[in-house]
């Protein structure tokens, strides 16, 4: 499967959905803007982007994604959640309602503090290469606990900041903010892979 014949959805419901449909049409691949949940049905994998984790919660459930979405998961097609994505996506986050449960990480939302809500930092990916990949973080969660099945592929001193659990890609950071499209083309090799394995 070439990423040309590659179908990813950006949920549009609320935050940076465009900069994730502009990364993905720049890694070559078609990005559609998910605005209802019947769309749902003409991509290969998602990505839940950054904003308000509240806002698209409430939005999710208005109009009624809920289902769409956990038999998406169900089928194992990629999900990818930035950010706010993350905190959706994850099966606990503290002192707030328990996400859809896709991964076994507890978050924590806005986690670093008021000073220093918003940082870059630099760091090493598991895979891409040696060189150090620019991670934007903005009011971003921390990853508390991750489950025995949970790959890390990216940390910040011991702060888990990317990691993988089969189908679910989760960062903490906003990776679609700056050119270097390493993590939305590994989040395609999923899809690829995901794809051939339907077949
Ligand atoms: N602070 C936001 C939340 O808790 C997440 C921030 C982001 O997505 N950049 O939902």
């Amino acid at each position: 499967m070439t990423k040309r014949g590659v179908s990813v959805g950006v949920l549009a419901l609320q935050g940076a959905f465009r900069e994730h449909v502009y990364s993905i049409r720049l890694c070559g691949a078609r990005a559609i803007e998910i605005k209802f949940p019947y769309q749902l049905d003409e991509v290969d994998g998602l990505i839940i982007p950054g904003g308000e984790s509240t806002t698209i919660r409430k939005l999710i459930n208005k109009y009624g994604f809920r289902y769409y979405l956990d038999e998406f998961n169900r089928s194992k097609k990629p999900i990818f959640g930035t950010c706010a994505g993350l905190i959706l996506v994850a099966k606990k986050v503290l002192n707030e309602d328990a996400g859809l449960g896709y991964i076994d990480i507890e978050a924590q939302r806005n986690s670093y503090g008021r000073q220093i809500d918003s940082f870059e930092e630099y760091v090493k990916l598991k895979f891409g290469g040696e060189e150090k990949f620019k991670a934007i973080f903005i009011r971003a969660p921390k990853i508390l606990k991750a489950g025995p099945d949970v790959a890390i592929l990216s940390k910040i001193n011991d702060n888990i900041i990317l990691a993988r659990q089969n189908n679910i890609l989760v960062s903490t950071f906003h990776p679609e903010l700056q050119k270097d499209m390493r993590i939305h083309e590994y989040f395609l090799k999923m899809i690829g892979k995901s794809i051939k394995r339907e077949n």
